[in-house]
């Protein structure tokens, strides 16, 4: 299994642009805090059709300035922020930054984000913020959960490109909002992660904790707040530039890719009961993120990933169930069963080779290989 895969698991699409712009940085002598961190935001920005943008070093980082910005602070008090158990551990982790209690509720069995009446079911007068996750891209009822007035960070790392039933871009509400920049997702910037919002405060306050405190207006060595160093370097802007240069040409590759999937699986979900991700519903719109069936039940997922590494086929087991980690049962006291759907869809979920540029013929042979995995044929 050292071989390298026939088909990898995913891929970022760097070409001469990606190429020319990081030399163009490098050989500016500005290696950050240089023009191309403005020119990144404001692009970022306007795609989402917000008025702000603050580029941070990775998704998590924005997370924990967006959390801090709406006032999810170390204090006194028990602090909830209701949020998604099945989603990447760093949504709740970045909630124990600031010893604040992650609250899980189950989610939806077809979305599998978690619903706005879900939601509604677990806020409490300790409940400090919402943070709910678009799941493999599949936009959360952002608009039901604006009812509690309660501040609401949006985790949209997996997200960019989907579209909300009321036709507004994910992000779009203005709340804070998360993109993340990992070479694995829609876009890259090697690591990086953004923060829209529609706040002009909550972009200075974010502004400067990921720079260690210091006021846009202040010398190099004063500052008036506790600040982190989450800042994404020019190197890594420029690349996000390049990047937005061909996002839209990156989405419509893998809505075409997950599409071939869609059609070259049918057999295999009616012979066998795989679930594929739900179809978009209601004017909803994915962003591919991901390529995620569910193996059926009885079926063990571990060996069928296994098997399939023997064939040359990368997956994955995706995603784990946050509660169920080791460290947060003993920290917080979960257990299995406290959240059956999002521990289902943990146990059967298999990430399937998933990229841009992804051919129907490498589509038809993940296909061949996982039907003969699971049917013998
Ligand atoms: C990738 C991801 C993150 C974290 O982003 P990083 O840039 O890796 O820190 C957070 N939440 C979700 C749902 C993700 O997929």
């Amino acid at each position: 299994m050292s071989d390298a895969p026939r088909i990898p698991l995913a891929r970022p699409v760097i070409g001469p642009e990606e190429e020319q712009a990081v030399l163009d940085v490098l050989r500016s002598g500005q290696l950050s805090l240089g023009p191309r961190l403005g020119e990144f935001e404001r692009r970022f920005a306007a795609r989402i059709g917000v008025p702000h943008g603050s580029a941070v070093s990775s998704g998590t980082a924005g997370l924990h300035l967006a959390l801090r910005a709406v006032g999810v602070e170390r204090g006194a008090g028990d602090r909830e922020v209701v949020t998604s158990p099945f989603s990447f551990i760093a949504t709740a982790n970045s909630v124990l930054y600031e010893e604040a209690t992650p609250v899980f509720v189950d989610v939806d069995p077809d979305t599998l984000n978690v619903s706005a009446d879900a939601v509604a079911s677990a806020v409490t007068s300790r409940t400090v913020a919402l943070l709910p996750v678009h799941i493999f891209g599949y936009p959360a009822e952002i608009a039901g959960m604006e009812r509690h007035g309660l501040p609401i960070v949006e985790d949209a790392a997996e997200a960019l490109g989907a579209v909300h039933a009321d036709g507004t871009p994910v992000g779009g509400h203005g709340h804070p909002t998360m993109y993340a920049f990992y070479a694995n997702k829609q876009m890259t910037t090697g690591e990086g992660g953004m923060v829209t919002t529609a706040d002009p405060a909550i972009k200075a306050r974010i502004d400067s904790e990921r720079n260690q405190g210091r006021a846009p207006d202040m010398q190099w060595l004063d500052h008036d707040r506790l600040g982190f160093n989450y800042r994404m370097s020019d190197i890594a802007c420029a690349l996000g530039i390049a990047q937005l240069g061909r996002l839209d040409d990156m989405l419509a590759s893998r809505a075409q890719v997950a599409a071939w999937y869609r059609e070259a699986l049918a057999g295999l979900v009616d012979r066998t009961g795989v679930e594929l991700l739900c179809e978009d519903r209601g004017g909803a719109r994915r962003s591919w993120f991901v390529f995620v069936v569910r193996v059926p039940r009885g079926v063990d997922r571990d060996a069928t990933i296994s098997r399939l590494a023997e064939r040359g086929i990368q997956t994955r087991p995706y995603l784990p169930a946050i509660h169920l980690f080791a460290f947060y049962r003993e920290r917080l006291g979960f257990r299995e069963g406290q959240f059956p759907v999002a521990e289902d869809a943990a146990a059967r979920g298999l990430s399937l080779p998933f990229f841009p540029g992804m051919t129907q013929d490498q589509v038809a042979t993940v296909v061949a290989e996982l039907t003969a995995v699971l049917t013998g044929d």
